[in-house]
């Protein structure tokens, strides 16, 4: 089994952490997703774009946004759970 890449595991690590569960939406489908390295501070970030160096230089799909799309997954399959009868 391979390893996961950096940007992989820095995404898991950012959803494990739970910050995204309370993740602030600032419209047109951004959202602020807490820096790893600077306590304070925040990216905005969406699907497709972040203001993270690694994706504003390297045009990466970095872990901020990985872990959104993540999150956004875990979010859908949350609230389908609620959705099913109970029994
Ligand atoms: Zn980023």
């Amino acid at each position: 089994m391979s390893q996961l890449d950096v940007r992989s595991k820095g995404a898991i690590d950012i959803v494990a952490s739970g910050q995204l569960a309370s993740r602030v939406e600032v419209g047109n489908g951004f959202e602020l997703v807490p820096c790893q390295s600077t306590e304070g501070a925040f990216y905005v970030v969406s699907d497709d774009s972040c203001t993270c160096p690694d994706h504003r230089y390297r045009s990466a799909v970095c872990k901020h946004m990985l872990a959104l799309r993540i999150q956004k997954m875990l979010d859908a399959a949350a609230a389908n759970r609620k959705e099913e009868p109970a029994f």
